[in-house]
């Protein structure tokens, strides 16, 4: 199974909640899907999941790194197990960037997650910077590092490069595949190794394709139902080796200038032993 993984950062609203969970539940999407939403809407999304016995996983997109306290604004672990969160998204490249994130409080927010049972979806990239320098392997064994010893089911690593989130720009297949490889050789066989950065329904075929990609973390196209059950679909038929309608646009380096577009009628039942474990 691929996974999907849509990650809303701050954008929707409860209506926007009302509108695609309904949707993606009468499409029959099962445990291979999740949402990362918005920690205002985590409580009314679980009860919706909750009541059509959804096998839907539900995420956030953060998590504190301590467990309790005088931590104005911060939400524990604990907290988010309360409120039906199975997964956590940890050093989203924008809470590096636009958060001073440094490796160290990322440490603290991984083990603080995988301490309170949560399944971390652990978000690596190089910055442009490093991937012109030459720097990019480097970069990732200096975060793969902080995995070391923790057995491979309880997290999934995002391959995010920095450069390709929110602007439309994908990673090439070249790319993604050497870097998902690389992934997997430096922390064991078993790891999952999911995609991010711009993945729309006109790409994820040639994404998830990859026999390197085990799904993909989807941020803006995540605000449609159509756009994200097209991804779902592509998932599905790509894990079950069905050949894949590929790019009917550009495809190194694409920029995207479609919104979310085409409903897919039809969306099979994705459901899955992989990752019940969590
Ligand atoms: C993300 O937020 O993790 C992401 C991949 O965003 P986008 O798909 O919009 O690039």
């Amino acid at each position: 199974m691929k996974m999907v993984i849509g990650n809303w950062k701050m954008n929707g609203n409860i209506d926007l909640l009302h509108s695609i969970v309904p949707t993606l539940l009468h499409e029959g999407l099962g445990s291979a899907v999740a949402l990362c939403l918005p920690y205002p809407y985590l409580s009314a999304a679980h009860s919706l999941l909750k009541a059509a016995r959804s096998q839907i996983k539900l995420g956030a997109q953060n998590v504190s790194e301590h467990p309790f306290g005088g931590y104005t604004g911060e939400i524990s672990a604990a907290m988010l197990k309360e409120f039906g969160c199975r997964l956590v998204l940890v050093g989203h490249p924008e809470r590096r960037s636009l958060f001073g994130e440094t490796r160290e409080v990322t440490a603290g927010k991984l083990h603080a997650a995988l301490g309170a049972g949560l399944y971390p979806v652990y978000c690596v990239g190089e910055t442009l910077a490093q991937r012109e320098g030459g720097l990019a392997r480097q970069a990732m064994v200096d975060e793969l590092a902080l995995l070391a010893g923790v057995p491979t089911d309880r997290y999934a690593v995002a391959y995010e490069p920095s450069w390709a989130i929110g602007g439309g720009v994908t990673a090439t297949s070249a790319d993604i595949n050497d870097m998902h490889l690389f992934i997997k050789d430096v922390l064991g066989p078993g790891t999952r190794v999911l995609y991010g950065g711009s993945v729309k329904s006109h790409n994820a075929g040639q994404v998830l394709g990859l026999d390197s990609v085990d799904g993909v973390l989807v941020g803006n196209a995540a605000l449609s139902a159509s756009e994200f059950l097209s991804i779902c679909h592509t998932a599905n038929r790509c894990a079950h080796g069905e050949p894949i309608e590929l790019l009917k646009k550009p495809r190194a380096g694409l920029i995207d200038t479609d919104g979310p577009s085409h409903h897919l009628p039809g969306m099979p039942s994705i459901d899955s032993p992989f990752w019940r474990e969590f």
